[in-house]
């Protein structure tokens, strides 16, 4: 069988720990044996980042912009302690959120959904995908605890007085968000909405904040009726704005199949409530779009440092590669559509068909075993390489039978 071949590159961001180990693996057992893969390498690990002083995070940034597609790996958020550990010139930021901040993205977290492992809310058939604002509102709130005194809120010639608290104690605090900011968080939900033909939901409380939140609202809709009303309707698919309490009650009674985007703190709630209850953090994908179409994938779990502590005293592990394996895949694919090759879209569909398959037939890692239950589907736990190869093994039988 003939390997398929890339026209375009891929940008390729290697990682640390136990995610570093699985990224080899991945690549060696489920994609090169098919795929002549072309990308550009970008070595993210914490030793490379301290060697270049963190410049090849900004240079693997700028090449995802490049090229429009990335695959990024796990990699640690140095604190004082992995500062010890690797003796480190400084601490360095997060990767993601230094990425985060050059391609102006958003970042989109996509459940993977499996036969065997149920949500814990039963009506949820289809992935719930959050998309988070990153930017802004408490988490760039200035904040003041007082002893007393009036609050005055006071921009350029504007002024207004927000509380009298006399002699009394008290807390205040301002957040700020920007139109370009909270517009490009738009445009990349539509994108994202489109790529996926999925409907579009967002929801705030513009009812009892009337110019903050209102102002989210009034640009989604703008940026929707200028730009992105006929394609939606092109496509099938539906945008609408809703209050945040009612998109919460809609939410819970759906049974998913949609983007909900959410303003910055409530979609860091929101994910941690809708990845819990789709199952594994292991089976959880995240994408970074960014407004101008450039797309970044990865695992949304960490470098699962506890599993490579076993791994490097030479102990068996069993650490779940789907959300790893589903990064590259979704890479190749998207790389396989805006360049027009239908042949690396066919096999990144099929690998993910050939993992799904694998553990629907009761072979699976050890975070699964314990959630998975299907009549009279018996569980066979399995080490991290022996899942990949499990999977290599069900993708030549699907193909095999294809022909
Ligand atoms: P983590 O790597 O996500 O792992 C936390 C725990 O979740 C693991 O110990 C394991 O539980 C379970 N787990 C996560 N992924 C798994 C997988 N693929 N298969 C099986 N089990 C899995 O989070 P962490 O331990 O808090 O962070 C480790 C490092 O990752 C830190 O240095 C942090 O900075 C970094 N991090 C990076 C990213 C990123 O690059 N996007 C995101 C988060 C964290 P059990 O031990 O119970 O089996
Ligand atoms: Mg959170």
């Amino acid at each position: 069988m003939e390997k398929i071949k890339m026209n375009v590159p891929i940008v390729e961001m290697d990682g640390d720990e136990m995610t570093r180990v699985l990224w080899k693996w991945v690549k060696e057992i489920l994609i090169e044996p098919y795929v002549d893969l072309s990308t550009e390498y970008y070595d993210l690990s914490i030793q490379n980042r301290d060697k270049t002083d963190d410049e090849v995070t900004k240079l693997a940034a700028e090449a995802c912009l490049k090229y429009g597609v990335g695959v990024k790996c796990a990699t640690i958020t140095p604190n004082s302690q992995r500062l010890e550990e690797f003796g480190l010139k400084r601490l360095y930021p997060s990767p993601n959120a230094t990425i985060r901040a050059i391609m102006d993205g958003t970042v989109f977290r996509a459940p993977i959904i499996v036969k065997g492992i149920t949500p814990l809310v039963p009506a949820w058939k289809k992935p719930i995908v959050i998309a988070r604002h990153a930017y802004g509102d408490v988490y760039k709130a200035v904040e003041i605890g007082t002893e007393g005194g009036i609050a005055v809120l006071q921009c350029g010639d504007e002024k207004k007085e927000v509380f009298d608290f006399g002699n009394e104690k008290g807390i205040l605090q301002a957040q700020h968000n920007t139109d370009k900011s909270i517009g490009s968080f738009a445009v990349s939900c539509f994108e994202y909405a489109l790529s996926q033909k999925c409907d579009l939901w967002f929801s705030a409380k513009d009812t009892i904040s009337k110019v903050y939140d209102h102002r989210f609202k009034d640009i989604f809709q703008e940026i929707f009726e200028k730009k992105y009303k006929k394609a939606f309707e092109d496509c099938g698919i539906e945008y609408f704005y809703t209050l945040i309490d009612d998109a919460v009650a809609r939410v819970m009674r759906s049974e998913g199949g949609f983007i909900w985007a959410l303003k910055n703190y409530d979609g860091d709630v929101m994910s941690d409530m809708v990845a819990t209850a789709f199952g594994s953090l292991a089976m959880m994908t995240s994408v970074l779009v960014s407004p101008s179409g450039a797309y970044e994938f990865e695992a949304a779990h960490g470098t699962v440092t506890r599993h490579f502590r076993k791994y490097q005293a030479g102990e068996s592990t069993s650490t779940n590669s789907v959300a790893t394996l589903f990064a590259w895949t979704g890479a190749l694919k998207k790389c396989g559509e805006t360049n027009k090759n239908a042949a690396l879209v066919k096999f990144a569909q099929d690998m993910e068909r050939a993992a799904l398959s694998t553990i629907e037939s009761g072979e699976m890692t050890g975070d699964l075993a314990g959630l998975f239950c299907a009549d009279g589907i018996q569980v066979t736990k399995l080490g991290s390489k022996e899942f990949l190869q499990a999977i290599a093994k069900r993708y030549e039988v699907e193909r095999a039978a294809e022909e």
